[in-house]
C-alpha cells in the first residue's frame, strides 16, 4: 500500500481538475490529482470549444497560454440566423472590446497536463477504484489503485472534479444536496470536418427542420452540430446525410453555405440542465460538471468549471494563508449564483434557437419574434453579448494569487 500525504487532493484530470491543481500549484499549496482515464484519451476528448473572455484571460494569467495565444481564434462577434438570413451580433462593440476565443478544450487540457508536468507535482492517470472517506472529519482519504498498488492519500480537503460520471457527488448522502434537472427532448450531432471554415465566426441557425451550429477548431478544421432526436443512434446517419442535412439547415438566401470536406469525427451529445447544490458537503468541493451540466447552446460548460475553481483557490489560500474559513463557507453559494445565470442563459438559447417535438404554432410564432427582436434591438444583442462573452468573475484574480503571474497578451 502507498501512502501519501498532500493539502488537496484532486479527483479527475479535466479542465476543472488540472486548473485547479495549476491555480494551488501557484499558491503554494501541495495537490494529488488522480484520474481515471489514460492521459491520451483525456487529450483526445473532443469537446468544448469556446472561451470566455475571462477564461481566457485565466489561462493568461496562469501562464498556461502559449498554445492559446498561437492557435486561438479570437472572434469578436457571431451570426444568428432565421429565416435564411444571417443577423450579425457585434460582441466586442457591445461589451467594449470583449470576445469569446475559440480553441479546443482538448488543447486547454493537453497545456495544463503538460504545464502539471513541469511541476513534478503527482499526477496518475489510469487509476482505478477511485474512492474518498472521511468527508465530515478534517482528514478526508483518497484511496485509488495504480499499477497493481493499492493507495491511499490523507488529505486537508478533498475537490471532486470528476464530472458528471464521477465518484464525488455520489459519495454525497443522499439529502444532504438538492438536484436540479431539465432533459430536453433532443440531441446534438456533432462532426469534426476537414473543411477550411467558410465563416470568420459562428453562425447559429434556427431552421424549421431544427437548430444548426457552425463552428471551427482551426483554419482548415470546421466544427459543426445538427439538432436530432434524443438518443439517435449516430450509425442512423451516413456521412452524405449529415452534409445534405447541414447544407439544408444552414445555406442563407445569399448563398452562404460551410464547406464540405471529411469527416474526422462524429457523435451524439445528449442535451440536459442539471445543478446539485449545495456544491460542499464537509472536507469534500465539488467543481465544474461534478455539480452542473449546462446545454452546449451558450458555450458555458468549460467555462463554468474554470470560474468555480477560481473561486475555490480564492477560499483554499485564505484558509492556508490566514486560517480564515468564510470563503470555503461561502464556496458554494458564490458559484451557485453564477451557475444559475448560465443555466437560465443555456436554456433560453436552447429555447428560442431548436424546435419542440410537441410545440404548437403559437410556439413557433414566438421563437421567430424573439429572434425578431434579438437582431433589431441593441438592448437584447447586448443582453446576449455580455452573457456570451461571460458575466464580470466573481472573485478577482488577486485573491486567487494570482497578481505576480499575470503575463501580457
Ligand atoms: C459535445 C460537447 C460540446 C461542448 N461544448 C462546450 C463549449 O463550446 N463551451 C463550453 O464551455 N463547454 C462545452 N461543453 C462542456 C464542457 O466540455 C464541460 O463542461 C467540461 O469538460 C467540464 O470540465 P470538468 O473538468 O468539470 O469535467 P470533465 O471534462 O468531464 O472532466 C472530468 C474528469 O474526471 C475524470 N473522472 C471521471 N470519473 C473519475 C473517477 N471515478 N476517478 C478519477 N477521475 C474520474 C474524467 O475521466 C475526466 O477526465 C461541451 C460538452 C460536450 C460533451
Amino acid at each position: 500500500m502507498g501512502s501519501l500525504r498532500t493539502q488537496v487532493g484532486i479527483v479527475g484530470a479535466g479542465p476543472a481538475g488540472l486548473l485547479l491543481g495549476h491555480l494551488l500549484h501557484l499558491n503554494g499549496i501541495d495537490t494529488v490529482v488522480v484520474e481515471a482515464r489514460s492521459r491520451d484519451y483525456v487529450i483526445d476528448r473532443v469537446r468544448a470549444g469556446v472561451l470566455e473572455q475571462g477564461t481566457v484571460d485565466l489561462l493568461v494569467a496562469l501562464g498556461v497560454s502559449t498554445g492559446l495565444c498561437r492557435a486561438g481564434l479570437r472572434h469578436e462577434g457571431l451570426y444568428v440566423t432565421f429565416d435564411g438570413r444571417r443577423h450579425r451580433i457585434d460582441l466586442a462593440d457591445l461589451t467594449g472590446g470583449k470576445a469569446i476565443t475559440i480553441y479546443g478544450q482538448n488543447e486547454v487540457v493537453r497545456d495544463l497536463i503538460d504545464a502539471r508536468s513541469a511541476t513534478t507535482r503527482p499526477l496518475y492517470f489510469g487509476a482505478e477504484g477511485v474512492s474518498v472517506h472521511g468527508l465530515e472529519t478534517s482528514k478526508p482519504v483518497l484511496r485509488f489503485q495504480h499499477g497493481g498498488t493499492d493507495h491511499e492519500v490523507h488529505c486537508d480537503f478533498i475537490a471532486g472534479c470528476d464530472g458528471s460520471h464521477g465518484i464525488c457527488r455520489p459519495s454525497i448522502p443522499a439529502g444532504a444536496q438538492t438536484v436540479y434537472e431539465r432533459v430536453y427532448p433532443f440531441g446534438w450531432l456533432g462532426i469534426l470536418a476537414e473543411a477550411a471554415p467558410s465563416s470568420d465566426e459562428l453562425v447559429y441557425t434556427y431552421h424549421e427542420r431544427g437548430f444548426a451550429l457552425f463552428s471551427m477548431r482551426s483554419p482548415r478544421i470546421t466544427r459543426l452540430y445538427l439538432q436530432v432526436p434524443a438518443d439517435e443512434p449516430i450509425e442512423s446517419w451516413s456521412d452524405e446525410a449529415i452534409w445534405d442535412e447541414m447544407l439544408t439547415r444552414m445555406t442563407t438566401r445569399d448563398g452562404w453555405r460551410p464547406n464540405v470536406g471529411r469527416i474526422l469525427q462524429k457523435s451524439v451529445t445528449p442535451m440536459r440542465s442539471f445543478v446539485a447544490a449545495p456544491m460542499r458537503y464537509g472536507r469534500l468541493f465539488l467543481a465544474g460538471d461534478s455539480a452542473h451540466i449546462v446545454p452546449p447552446t451558450g458555450a458555458k460548460g468549460l467555462n463554468l468549471a474554470a470560474s468555480d475553481v477560481l473561486v475555490l483557490t480564492r477560499a483554499l489560500r485564505a484558509f492556508y494563508e490566514q486560517g480564515r474559513t468564510e470563503w470555503l463557507d461561502e464556496y458554494s453559494n458564490v458559484c451557485v449564483r453564477r451557475v444559475w445565470r448560465a443555466q437560465r442563459f443555456s436554456w433560453w438559447m436552447t429555447s428560442t434557437l431548436h424546435r419542440f417535438p410537441n410545440e404548437s404554432a403559437f410556439d413557433h410564432q414566438r421563437q421567430i419574434a424573439d429572434l425578431d427582436y434579438l437582431t433589431s434591438s441593441r438592448a437584447a444583442m447586448t443582453s446576449l453579448a455580455e452573457q456570451y462573452v461571460g458575466l464580470p468573475a466573481e472573485v478577482s484574480f488577486e485573491s486567487a494569487g494570482l497578481q505576480l503571474h499575470t503575463a501580457s497578451r
